[in-house]
């Protein structure tokens, strides 16, 4: 087993298993409500995800329902199309709580409630963190049949009675693992309780640990799962294309020669080692070029920095190894760059699926000396796909 295997290894997650097999592939046959299908289709949605031709149903039937799926797959989508079904609009209260772990994310649900709700009147509030208090009651007040929020600015919401509980019948969590783990869990459980015994439980999350899954019988009532496996992944909207660069010191000049193409956009680049990671970090610290790193022999806290910049785009470009070919999700990478061809053709499409999140445009660089030739083909024959000569152009396609 090779030191990259290894390292993959250290970031194995469990996986659910599913127990639901009913798929709907088609919005139409969801027996959702017109205004409802109307905002969907407005939305630009033709057909329903993977996730969602498996999870919407389960959801509105009222089951506890625990969905993995990776990220950028419509996990969002799937519980606001389900929440928004399950609405009753002659109620002008609060029927539906998610909670996200974090401010931006729960802001982000929010346009989306309200996007695909947008010919049912829905009104849907955000109640977070780092906002003036005395406005969000205001707002809670007026009246919102669903609120979106981060833990804490919804506890104080609950206890200050701004935001009442009675009619809630669904609670949604994003990225259940991250809000079961950790500095939330107590928190959400404070939440918990403060809500109706009879409320649905809705967890969305693209990994699964399995101590987050124990956690997860203490108040889930046999739950559904669902878990879209990510060999799923497809390499549609992906455009691939080669470098050859002939020898290995070449590679250096030419990703210099890129840097501009590079940090049009957000960009990963991968390693084989960690090494090779380190040592690439440093020439291109020394040419002055702007990028981070991360790998497996960093510390936790120094690893959580580098994402958070990563994520908040105040870095652009990050080089790293195999670690972070599944784990990573941030919207605006459009680029992907193979300084090294993987050494295993499963791990290529992990790398590239980094980029070219669902309906989004990506691009993958890959840099081939001679001894890469075969190995490039492989992947070709492997994927059924092409990967041709890099363009001039490939600006344009970022
Ligand atoms: P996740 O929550 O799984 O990370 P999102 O729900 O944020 O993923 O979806 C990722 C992107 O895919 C979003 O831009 C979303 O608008 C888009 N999307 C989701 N579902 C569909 C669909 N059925 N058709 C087209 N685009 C979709």
């Amino acid at each position: 087993m090779s030191k990259e295997d290894t390292e993959f290894n250290d970031i194995a997650e469990s996986e659910i298993e599913s127990n639901w097999e009913e798929i709907v592939d088609n919005f139409d046959n969801m027996s959702l409500k017109s205004e409802l299908l109307r905002g969907i289709y407005a939305y630009g949605f033709e057909k329903p995800s993977a996730i969602q031709q498996r999870a919407i149903l389960p959801v509105i039937k009222g089951h506890d329902v625990i969905a993995q799926a990776q990220s950028g797959t419509g996990k969002t989508a799937t519980f606001s199309i389900s929440i928004l079904q399950k609405l009753d609009m002659s109620i002008n209260q609060c029927q539906a709580l998610v909670l996200a772990p974090t401010r931006e994310l729960a802001q982000q649900i929010q346009k989306v409630v309200i996007a695909l709700g947008d010919f049912m009147n829905v009104e849907c509030n955000a109640s977070i963190g780092g906002t003036n208090v005395r406005e969000g009651i205001k707002k809670l007040e007026a009246g919102a049949h669903v609120v979106v929020g981060t833990p804490g600015r919804v506890f104080d919401m609950i206890n200050r009675r701004a935001l009442k509980t009675d009619h809630i019948k669904m609670f949604v969590l994003d990225e259940a693992d991250e809000m079961l783990s950790r500095g939330f869990k107590e928190q959400i459980y404070d939440v918990f309780q403060l809500l109706p015994p009879s409320t649905q439980v809705v967890l969305l999350s693209a990994t699964m640990p399995s101590d987050v899954l124990e956690v997860t019988t203490k108040f889930m009532r046999e739950p559904v799962r669902i878990l879209v496996k990510r060999d799923e992944l497809t390499l549609e909207g992906i455009k691939q294309f080669y470098i050859a660069v002939e020898k290995e010191d070449w590679k250096l000049d030419t990703l210099c020669d890129l840097y501009e193409t590079v940090t049009i956009t957000q960009a990963v680049i991968f390693c084989n080692t960690r090494r090779k990671v380190d040592w690439l970090t440093d020439k291109l610290h020394a040419r002055e070029f702007t990028v981070s790193a991360m790998h497996g022999d960093m510390d936790q806290a120094q690893r959580d920095v580098i994402m958070k910049e990563f994520r908040s785009g105040s870095s652009r470009v990050l080089i790293t190894t195999d670690l972070l070919a599944r784990g990573i999700d941030v919207q605006q990478v459009s680029l992907v760059i193979n300084y090294d061809l993987p050494t295993n053709r499963e791990n290529y499409i992990h790398r590239i699926g980094r980029g070219g999140r669902f309906g989004r445009k990506g691009v993958a660089i890959n840099f081939v000396t001679s001894d890469d030739v075969r190995m490039l083909r492989d992947i070709e024959q492997f994927y059924n796909t092409q990967i041709d000569e890099m363009p001039m152009n490939v600006a344009d396609l970022i």
